[in-house]
């Protein structure tokens, strides 16, 4: 009997090892992993690179307060700027920490400049933010809420893809939009780049902050470092986590100087957000990530993905209806049950994970090789033929 909570469905397999795009199981059996944590593992496992730095560090500093200064976050935020829109970086330790300080940021701008009433965040209904109180009334899932109240205020929902509702959600009270430029959990939907310009465009009109959720899409998972990159806007706020530590638990909070100004000593703190330890990790993160090429490279990858992911779509429509996605962050929506086709993949030593909207997510490694694709593909068309 496990003392654990039992607040996960999990897969009755563990590990004992993992290198690159592979996972060993604990009986021998090797499994290609196309979960990688959910885009956590940006540059696969076990890589020698983030085993160095974190090695290096571990011999140095792990944790010192954010009393004092912190040279390796110092150093993280600089980079993280100098790549993005971003002036300023407040770190934390998870996807939905970096929500709610998004959340926090947007509040305390309005509170600064004397529009105290300005304090609610307009978001996608059943959308993706993380599992903390506010972060799930965020969301406006039923599933998610159910049995967590009272019901964290201050939250406005409209139907995604519905502007007019949009439009009309948005009050004299209203703070920020707050989305997931792709919508990861919810699905693999892409905003189109049209409609982020146009949320930009609304959001100067109506003089209210944009929150790009790119927990999920970000760190180079889309092609970009940041997917929203491709509709060329400039939001005001976007936290990130998943993929920035690798594997180690780093979340970030970018901002314009415009809001961070207001965010002073005291506003916001977190005991081990920015330690020594994860942004040394971080760090070396980026000196993979913004290699000459590497972007690009996951950019080619994915565009022979979906190629050979389309093709097996058409010569089984009966299985697949659609696929989606950007970068290496991809769905198949399936016409037959999602559960299942996820157990024939595992059979066949494919690991990946299911998302809402009878979705399954494929999110390899961004340093996958073709090879490793192509093994991942016959696998799929192999599972697809067995419905025939
Ligand atoms: C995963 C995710 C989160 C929450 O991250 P945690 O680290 O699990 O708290 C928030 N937003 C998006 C878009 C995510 O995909």
């Amino acid at each position: 009997m496990s003392s654990l909570a039992k607040n996960y469905n999990r897969r009755q397999i563990s590990f004992k090892k993992g290198k690159g795009s592979y996972l060993y199981s604990n009986k021998g059996k090797r499994y290609l992993d196309f979960v990688q944590g959910i885009a956590v593992n940006s540059l696969g496992h076990a890589n020698n690179y983030l085993i160095k730095a974190i090695n290096n560090q571990a011999k140095k500093v792990w944790h010192v307060s954010n009393a004092f200064k912190i040279p390796e976050g110092e150093k993280l935020a600089k980079r993280l700027t100098g790549k993005t829109f971003a002036d300023a970086v407040i770190f934390q330790n998870s996807g939905a920490e970096a929500t709610e300080v998004a959340i926090k940021v947007a509040r305390r701008y309005f509170y600064s400049i004397g529009q105290k009433k300005k304090n609610r965040i307009l978001c996608v209904k059943n959308s993706f933010h993380g599992r903390t109180l506010a972060a799930i009334f965020a969301s406006g899932s039923k599933k998610m809420t159910e049995g967590f109240g009272p019901k964290v205020d201050g939250f406005d929902h409209f139907a995604f893809g519905d502007h007019k509702a949009l439009i009309k959600s948005i009050t004299s009270k209203t703070a920020a939009i707050m989305i997931e430029p792709i919508m990861g959990e919810g699905g693999i939907k892409v905003i189109p780049e049209w409609c982020l310009k146009e949320l930009r465009k609304i959001c100067n009109e109506k003089k209210i902050l944009l929150i790009l959720d790119e927990v999920q899409s970000g760190v180079g998972r889309s092609g970009k470092f940041l997917s929203y990159e491709y509709s060329k806007i400039i939001p005001d706020i976007v936290p990130i986590a998943k993929g920035i530590g690798g594997g180690f638990p780093i979340g970030a909070v970018l901002m314009t100087k415009k809001v961070a100004k207001h965010m002073s000593p005291g506003t916001h703190g977190s005991t081990f957000g920015g330690n020594p330890l994860a942004m040394s990790v971080g760090n070396a993160v980026m000196d993979q990530i913004f290699k000459k090429g590497f972007l690009q490279n996951v950019k080619i990858k994915s565009k022979f993905f979906f190629k050979k992911l389309n093709e097996i779509q058409s010569n089984y429509s009966n299985v697949i209806e659609e696929v989606r996605g950007k970068g290496l962050l991809i769905g198949l929506k399936l016409k037959v049950d999602q559960t299942k086709f996820i157990n024939k993949l595992f059979e066949n030593k494919l690991l990946t994970i299911k998302a809402a909207d009878n979705v399954v997510r494929i999110l390899p490694p961004l340093n996958v090789s073709n090879k490793e694709i192509t093994i991942a593909l016959k696998i799929i068309e192999k599972v697809c033929k067995s419905y025939n």
